[in-house]
């Protein structure tokens, strides 16, 4: 299949609502409590949508996000996710074609809007930030730091979560838990992140990759309980580093079985931010790969 064709359109409007509509994701409405949530073959960079797709995108995030649904309270007695189940609802039977891949039915939550990110190496952003003013997040570091090194503990950096269009901005840890208003709460998204964090690059590590850093969502039921939800540990939320190169690329980028390789293209031609940028097909192919190869080494199943 063709980057064009991965674009395909799912249309169910006509048997369920719509309710959002994200870059990556859309949204429909099961019921007052359900959502059913579409991962479509979209890719974004630097906070732009691509126009064209990556085949087999949406399908293989969702697996993967179910892999760790599914895998993660095992390690986290405590921990609650948004995802309910795979099948389909009965307005949707039979099903569309290529929607049962791309779909769960998770429940509907109030979100807390931060991007709980949780950082274990430095690199990207907050390597940046590091090399202006010596911090990340605004949290001090020692110095002597070189890119993509492992860090001293893995740490809660979170950004905001902003509107559609516009950009995600690093804050300080003290600035979410404003943001978040609730002490409780706060506290409980920090250490159920560190704790997600630490299960998942421990899982990853033993099969050979880093989890350099990744970003979780939480929300809120009606009785207050904090729950993961939106897509977890993918590509798309997360850096994925072959374990084998990293000490020998200490210093310098790391290669990555994300998007990364999309964003140094991006950086390459000049293209960073820009709209409407058509990725080649070699781009789309190389990238397609890299996110079965990072399903496939972090599950243990093939793709
Ligand atoms: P990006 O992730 O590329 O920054 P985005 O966050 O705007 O884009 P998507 O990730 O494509 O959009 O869509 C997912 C949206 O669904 C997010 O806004 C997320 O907060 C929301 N969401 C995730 N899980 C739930 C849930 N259980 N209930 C309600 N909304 C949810
Ligand atoms: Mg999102």
């Amino acid at each position: 299949m063709s980057s064009e064709e991965a674009l395909v359109k799912i249309d169910i409007g006509d048997k369920l609502p719509k309710v959002a509509s994200g870059k990556v994701r859309d949204l429909y409405a099961i019921d007052d409590n359900t959502l059913l949530f579409v991962a479509s073959d979209r890719i974004s960079a630097y906070d732009v949508v691509m126009e064209n797709g990556i085949p087999g995108k949406g399908a293989l995030l969702t697996s993967m996000s179910k892999f760790w649904f599914t895998y993660l309270p095992t390690i986290i007695p405590s921990l609650q996710t948004h995802y309910l189940t795979s099948s389909l609802p009965a307005p949707l039977t039979p099903a569309p074609p290529h929607l049962s891949p791309r779909a769960m039915q998770v429940r509907r939550l109030r979100i807390i809007p931060i991007e709980s990110i949780v950082r274990g190496y430095i690199t990207g952003s907050a390597w940046a930030e590091y090399t202006a003013r010596g911090t990340i997040h605004d949290i001090a570091l020692p110095t002597g730091l070189v890119q993509g090194q492992k860090l001293p503990v893995p740490l809660w950096t979170p950004s905001t979560k902003a509107e559609c269009g516009r950009k995600d901005e690093n804050i300080s840890p003290h600035a979410a838990r404003t943001i978040i208003a609730d002490d409780a709460v706060a506290a409980t998204v920090e250490q159920l992140s560190l704790a997600i964090y630490k299960a998942a690059a421990a899982r990853a590590e033993a099969r050979g990759i880093i989890l350099a850093d990744t970003k979780f969502e939480f929300g809120l039921d009606e009785r207050g309980n904090v729950v993961l939800v939106d897509e977890v540990l993918t590509p798309d939320s997360s850096r994925f580093w072959p374990r084998e190169s990293w000490e020998a690329n200490l210093g310098g980028p790391q290669p990555s079985f994300d998007k990364q390789f999309l964003r140094d293209w991006l950086t390459g031609e000049g293209l960073k931010g820009k709209e409407g940028v058509r990725v080649p097909e070699e781009i789309v192919r190389k990238t397609a790969e890299k996110y079965r190869e990072a399903y496939e080494k972090i599950t243990g199943e093939a793709a």
